[in-house]
Formats: C-alpha cells, sequence, structure tokens
C-alpha cells in the first residue's frame, strides 16, 4: 500500500508578501465597487474585466515560463493567489479552466505556435477555456465517451458529437475536448481515445446555456456537427487522450476552490456572531477552522508535488471528497448559529449569499468526480479494492 504523500513546506517572506499584496488589491477592489462577493465564484461568478485585472497584476498563468506570457512563479505562489481570491468571493470563473488546467495542458501537450499564439493571451485573462470531457451518457463512466473525430486524407479532423456540463463554455474561446479517434480495445475502452484543442469559433458548432437550480446559466451543452479541424488541433498523442484526461485531474480536484467556496458565508457570519456565541457554538467554530487548516496543508502540500512533476492523483481525490464536506458543513453550521441573530441584524449579503450557495451545494460533490467515484479512487490507494 503506498502512502499518501503532504510534504510540508512553511511559507517564505516572498509568499508571504504576495499575500498581504493580493488582499490589498481585494480589499481596493471592493471599496471601488470592481466586485461584489459571491460564494461559488469560480463557477458562477463570470467577470471578464475582473480577469483583466488579474492579468495586469500579474497573477493569471503564474508558473508558466515567461516566454509565453506567464511569470515563472512556483506553484505554491499560485495557491496563495487563488486562497485569497476565493476567501474574498472574487469572481473568478471567466479565466478559471483556462488558468487552472487548460494552460497547463497546451504547455506540456501544445505545438510552439499554440503556446505563442494562446497562452499570452490567456496569462492576460482575455482568452478563457472550457472543459469538454462529460456526455449525457459518459460522466463517472468517462470512457463511454462517443464524440468522435476522424482524420481525412488531408490530415485534417472531422468532430461530431455533444458534450454536456462545460462550465463558461459561452464565453470562451477553447475548448478541450475528449473524443474518440479509434475503436476500443475490447474492454479496455480507455484505448483509442484523444484530446482535441478546440477553437470555440469553428464553424459547426452550437453552445447552448443550461440553467442551474439557483436560476443562473453557467454551464452548457455543446454540440459538433462535422467540424474541421486542422491536423495540429490533435492535442498531444493519438489514443493517449485517457492518460493526458487524468493528468489533468490532479490540478482539477486539489485546489482550494474545493474547500473554500462557502468560506466568504463563513467570514461574514462570524463577524455578525462576534460575542455572541455560546461554548458550543466556539466548539463548532473551532472544529470549522480546523477542518480547513488541514485541508489548506493538504492541498500546499500537492501544490509542492505538482511543481516538482509528481502526478498526485489519489491525493487530490482526498481533497476534493473532504473539501466537499467541510463546505457542506459551513453551510449547515452557519444556518444553525445564525437562528440565534434576529435576521434584521445579519450583514446585508448574508441571507441572499446564503440561499444561493444552498442551491448550489448539490453540485459541489457532482462536478470534478462524484464522492463515490473519489472514495473509490481513495480506496484502491489504501489496498481495499
Ligand atoms: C456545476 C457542474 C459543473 C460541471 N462542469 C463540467 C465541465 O466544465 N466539463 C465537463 O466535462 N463536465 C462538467 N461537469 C460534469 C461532471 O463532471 C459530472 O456531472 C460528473 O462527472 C458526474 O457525472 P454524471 O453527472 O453523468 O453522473 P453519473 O456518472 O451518472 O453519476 C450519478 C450518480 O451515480 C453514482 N455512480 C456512478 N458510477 C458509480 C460507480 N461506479 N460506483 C458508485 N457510484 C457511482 C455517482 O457517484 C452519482 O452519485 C460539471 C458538473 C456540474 C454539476
Amino acid at each position: 500500500m503506498q502512502r499518501f504523500r503532504f510534504p510540508a513546506d512553511a511559507p517564505d517572506e516572498e509568499e508571504l508578501a504576495l499575500r498581504s499584496e493580493v488582499r490589498s488589491f481585494l480589499q481596493q477592489q471592493r471599496n471601488n465597487g470592481g466586485f461584489t462577493p459571491c460564494a461559488d465564484c469560480w463557477v458562477s461568478g463570470a467577470n471578464p474585466a475582473f480577469s483583466a485585472r488579474l492579468g495586469e497584476q500579474g497573477w493569471l498563468g503564474m508558473t508558466w515560463p515567461k516566454q509565453y506570457g506567464g511569470h515563472g512563479r512556483p506553484a505554491l505562489h499560485r495557491l496563495v493567489v487563488t486562497e485569497e481570491l476565493l476567501a474574498a468571493g472574487a469572481p473568478v470563473a471567466a479565466h478559471w479552466v483556462a488558468d487552472r488546467q487548460t494552460g497547463a495542458q497546451i504547455l506540456r501537450f501544445g505545438t510552439e505556435a499554440q503556446k505563442q499564439e494562446i497562452l499570452p493571451s490567456m496569462a492576460a485573462g482575455t482568452s478563457f477555456a472550457a472543459i469538454g470531457m462529460s456526455e449525457p451518457q459518459a460522466g463517472s463512466d468517462l470512457a463511454a465517451v462517443v464524440t468522435r473525430a476522424t482524420q481525412n486524407a488531408d490530415g485534417n479532423w472531422i468532430m461530431n458529437g455533444r458534450k454536456i456540463w462545460s462550465t463558461g463554455a459561452h464565453i470562451s474561446d477553447y475548448m478541450i475536448v475528449l473524443a474518440r479517434t479509434s475503436a476500443a480495445d475490447g474492454r479496455n475502452r480507455q484505448v483509442g481515445l484523444s484530446q482535441f484543442l478546440v477553437p470555440l469559433k469553428t464553424p459547426g458548432i452550437e453552445i447552448t446555456g443550461i440553467r442551474d437550480l439557483a436560476g443562473s446559466i453557467h454551464f452548457n451543452e455543446t454540440l459538433f456537427d462535422n467540424v474541421k479541424l486542422s491536423a495540429d488541433a490533435l492535442l498531444g498523442t493519438e489514443g493517449n487522450g485517457w492518460a493526458q484526461c487524468m493528468g489533468e485531474l490532479a490540478t482539477e480536484r486539489s485546489g482550494p476552490e474545493r474547500y473554500l467556496t462557502t468560506f466568504v458565508i463563513l467570514e461574514q457570519a462570524l463577524l455578525a456572531l462576534r460575542g455572541r456565541l455560546d461554548d458550543h457554538g466556539v466548539a463548532a467554530v473551532g472544529r470549522l477552522i480546523a477542518h480547513l487548516t488541514s485541508l489548506r496543508r493538504m492541498s500546499r502540500g500537492i501544490a509542492q508535488l505538482i511543481q516538482r512533476g509528481d502526478s498526485p492523483d489519489t491525493e487530490a481525490a482526498l481533497v476534493k471528497q473532504m473539501g466537499n464536506r467541510v463546505e457542506r458543513d459551513i453551510l449547515n453550521e452557519v444556518r444553525r448559529l445564525l437562528a440565534t441573530l434576529p435576521r434584521s441584524q445579519w450583514p446585508g449579503s448574508l441571507s441572499a449569499l446564503l440561499d444561493d450557495a444552498t442551491l448550489r451545494l448539490p453540485s459541489h460533490t457532482l462536478r470534478g468526480g462524484t464522492t463515490e467515484i473519489l472514495r473509490g479512487i481513495i480506496a484502491r490507494q489504501l489496498g481495499l479494492r
């Protein structure tokens, strides 16, 4: 049985300075009306102008090489920035996927021309990306995708199929699509899948928004009808799409967006409840903070592993699974603690934030891998299956 790895490393001076710089920037933005805090801000809080402001600050594409518009900084610096943005409830959804995973995939598998053309605008916060993995019959069972790409004699690809739930596709410039390029090898359906970097303005692509429980449209269905793609749209190696996709999941699952989504609500509630908590309330808040502290420590360890070139998929599954539970516990605990306070004494936006977050809560344990699937991954690492 392999153990879980979460290397520890104390923050250095540069990190501490960066954290206070980001905090002052966010305070200033809020004071100037640059944004209103939202829960779930990395999925439903798209604000391209705000993303461009972060790009100007040098806080997007932070770990990418400077020659492609990045800033050559360590993964822990990016973690500091993302933590502060999420804790403040800043509207980061527009650039989130490009900055978190699409840029890294292009860096690893893209052509030199793609890196030069696409990465600088992603780092500037002016070009966005979406994830094209799920299909109506392929979610947890991702190898069941039926979107197909076939190569013509002239080397171009023709794509047909349907992706669903792609967050931000309606405002994105690119989507990395997982498609079948050849038949499965008997029962091994992971064979014959490939990734494509698809410009979303290509003729034959139709994107339709899907309204969620909270009433907002942030994810989409995307149809591909005989979409003609150039030969270099194939990202990486033909047939290696499954492995490339799995490589993305450590970055997709391990970050602070898996445990800080409802943090803005906890913070506002604690301001209102200051001096009014009984012993049980204090213990409940202490428990939440202890969990959040552990998750931060684990997420920090994963950032270091990714920096070293490791792919800590199982550790990431653990962070997401535990983090989703803490996000739920925060909402339940805040609701219980606030019951002691007349609504007229709640801070202005707290009620609306709480309602909105409650409607979005069911999606936390679906997006990025369901609880059952993550527990299966963790169980395998423990040697239980
Ligand atoms: C807000 C949101 C944003 C999303 N954004 C994106 C995106 O940008 N791009 C993208 O490609 N997808 C996205 N998704 C889709 C997401 O990845 C899928 O919803 C998820 O993988 C689950 O797939 P499914 O919805 O088909 O559910 P299913 O796979 O049908 O699962 C339904 C239930 O059955 C359980 N189940 C399934 N298989 C097993 C098993 N083998 N063992 C035990 N239990 C099992 C699941 O745990 C779940 O409880 C998003 C989803 C949400 C909610």
